[in-house]
């Protein structure tokens, strides 16, 4: 299977999706976002230094996160691909995925993209502050996740286009979560064909 790199804004469901690709293709899931909250429950000191950020909407610096990523990467089992679900964010976290993939001769294999409206991004996570507890969702520390997303993430979509993996996937146009995940399961079997 190849690499799957699942990319979109705060509640646009990579998680969700996430682990129906896995329960269907039998992936590895690496969600940064989980990995750091992980951290915070078990009260490490990598966990005490991302609380910081993530109450604050911001994003965890890059060096830091990298060395994360490629420690947790290198701990999946071989040969079965795996999900990046919320890594990479920023154009400098892609360049050292990309060359820490390179080293290891695996490839980042396929982007997909979940476009979705920022007023149906706001519900979910409100509905989501009422089902899951998360300290950061809340409205204003979602609305700062949205200007870091525009911001620092969202440039990021240009750099797949350029390096020919990205795949957009359109809420609007879809409208229904079984939608979505038929147009994601046929962009993984294009690219595995
Ligand atoms: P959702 O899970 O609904 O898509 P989200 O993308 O905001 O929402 P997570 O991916 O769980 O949530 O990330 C939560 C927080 O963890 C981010 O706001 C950020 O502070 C931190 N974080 C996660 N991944 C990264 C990353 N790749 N770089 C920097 N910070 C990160
Ligand atoms: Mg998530």
């Amino acid at each position: 299977m190849k690499n799957i790199i699942i990319f979109g804004a705060p509640g646009s469901g990579k998680g969700t999706y996430s682990d129906k690709i896995v329960a269907k293709y039998g992936m590895g899931h690496i969600s940064t976002g989980d990995v750091l909250r992980g951290e915070i429950k078990n009260g490490t000191e990598l966990g005490k230094i991302a609380k910081g950020y993530i109450d604050n909407g911001q994003l965890i610096p890059d060096e830091l996160m990298i060395d994360i990523l490629a420690k947790t990467y290198d701990a999946e089992p071989a040969g079965k691909g795996v999900i990046f679900d919320g890594f990479p964010r920023t154009i400098a976290q892609a360049e050292a995925l990309k060359k820490m993939l390179a080293e290891r001769g695996h490839d980042m294999g396929v982007m997909i993209e979940l476009n979705v409206d920022e007023e149906t991004l706001m519900a979910r996570l409100l509905n989501r502050a009422i089902e899951q507890g998360r300290a950061d969702d809340n409205e204003e520390t979602i609305k700062k996740r949205f200007e870091v997303y525009r911001t620092q993430t969202a440039p990021l979509a240009e750099w797949f286009e350029k390096e020919g993996m990205r795949n957009t996937i359109d809420w609007q146009k879809n409208n229904s979560m079984d939608a979505m995940l038929s147009a994601i399961y046929k962009v993984i079997d294009t690219a595995n064909a």
